[in-house]
């Protein structure tokens, strides 16, 4: 039996992709800021509803060019709790990560505990709205403010996220996008960053084309990292699946909490009142004493049954071998993060979830 694994990519109409394909063909231009590229970029616009989005070739690269185009050096604040990507962009932009505990009640960064972590070489914050759930980005705000920070937020997760109808990609400087296969929208590999005026667009769009501004000025250290017409023509066709997917896992998400509210030792997060979620994971977290099993050992029965969850986000990026010497990564420091690393299971969550599979799911976490 195929196992049933945490998600599933959203694919674009096959015979819709192959006359797109047919265009690009005829016109022989297949990268280089050519027509789908900027169409993808107007669509993302307004579907996203932000003024200025600039295409990457994954979710990472607009992370090192953030931190690159606003010229962050010394430390930078972030969470142990993410994908590791976080922190490598950090690291190579020669800056030294700073980590900071969560809110057991999002996930994401503790805005309380941020002060304390200021030094005098603290640049900037980069925080993660980690599972799509947005951060407390007025408090964030508010000290960066007070402290002249920049404020770069990992939007990976949280594509089509909105508080209030306004997106959460209008927070901070800028925010980046992955478009990664196992995320809500994908172009297979790719990524975005959001920025909020013309100039700022301008010149992240030179250095993710090498600095080049023109045929022979080169302005900074820029890199690669052009989408080519392939991916964003792919991801034109899946902007138009991407609202009925996020309603198909709000489905699913339903189902989960129906399922396993009550269920002793199992807990999970509602949604958050005037959030647009896009329910890009269903983590629950396991009380091994309440629950009278282990995640681990709940995380392999599963497993068993052909059901693959992923223990995201465990280990800690704070415990891996790059950053396990820095003195914010001590386990003293970071006791919330350690525990939901220790307790989570991020159970199947995709568009195509039958009933039958997460009735499954929830009657084999239920029947212990
Ligand atoms: C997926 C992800 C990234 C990296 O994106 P890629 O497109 O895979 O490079 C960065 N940060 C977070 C939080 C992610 O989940």
């Amino acid at each position: 039996m195929k196992p049933i694994t945490v998600t599933s990519p959203l694919l674009p109409d096959l015979d819709e992709f192959h006359e797109l394909l047919r265009e690009i063909w005829d016109s022989k231009w297949i990268t280089n800021n050519g027509s789908f590229h900027q169409a993808l970029e107007a669509a993302l616009c307004e579907y996203l509803k932000v003024p200025y989005v600039s295409l990457f070739t994954n979710g990472t690269l607009p992370l090192l060019t953030a931190l690159q185009a606003l010229r962050i050096t010394g430390e930078v604040i972030t969470t142990p709790y993410s994908f590791v990507a976080t922190t490598h962009a950090i690291w190579w932009n020669g800056c030294k990560p700073v980590f900071v505990d969560i809110d057991p009640a999002t996930g994401n960064i503790d805005p309380d505990k941020i002060e304390a972590a200021i030094t005098p070489r603290t640049t900037a914050i980069m925080p993660v709205h980690v599972y799509g759930k947005p951060c407390d980005t007025k408090r964030i705000a508010a000290i960066a403010d007070k402290y002249g920070l920049k404020v770069i937020y990992d939007a990976a997760h949280a594509f089509g996220v909105e508080v209030n109808g306004e997106s959460i990609l209008k927070a901070g400087d800028m925010s980046t996008l992955s478009f990664h296969a196992t995320k809500v929208y994908n172009t297979i590999e790719g990524g975005a960053m959001v920025m909020h005026d013309a100039e700022t667009k301008k010149r992240i769009d030179y250095l993710k084309n090498f600095g080049f501004a023109g045929e022979t000025e080169v302005v900074g250290p820029g890199i690669n990292s052009k989408m080519d017409e392939i991916r964003s023509a792919y991801g034109l066709l899946g902007l138009k699946q991407v609202d009925a997917a996020i309603e198909a896992r709000h489905q699913v998400a339903i189902r989960y909490r129906e399922a396993l509210r009550g269920v002793k030792g199992i807990t999970f997060f509602d949604d958050m009142p005037g959030v647009r979620h896009n329910y890009s994971y269903f983590p629950i977290f396991i009380d091994a004493e309440e629950y009278g099993m282990t995640r681990d050992e709940l995380y392999f029965k599963l497993r068993d049954h052909g059901i693959w969850g992923r223990r995201y986000f465990y280990p800690l990026i704070s415990t891996f071998s790059t950053y396990r010497g820095l003195p914010s990564a001590s386990k003293e420091n970071l006791p919330l993060a350690h525990k939901m690393a220790d307790s989570v299971i991020c159970l199947p969550m995709h568009h195509e979830l039958t009933v039958e599979v997460t009735d499954k799911i929830t009657t084999l976490i239920s029947s212990r």
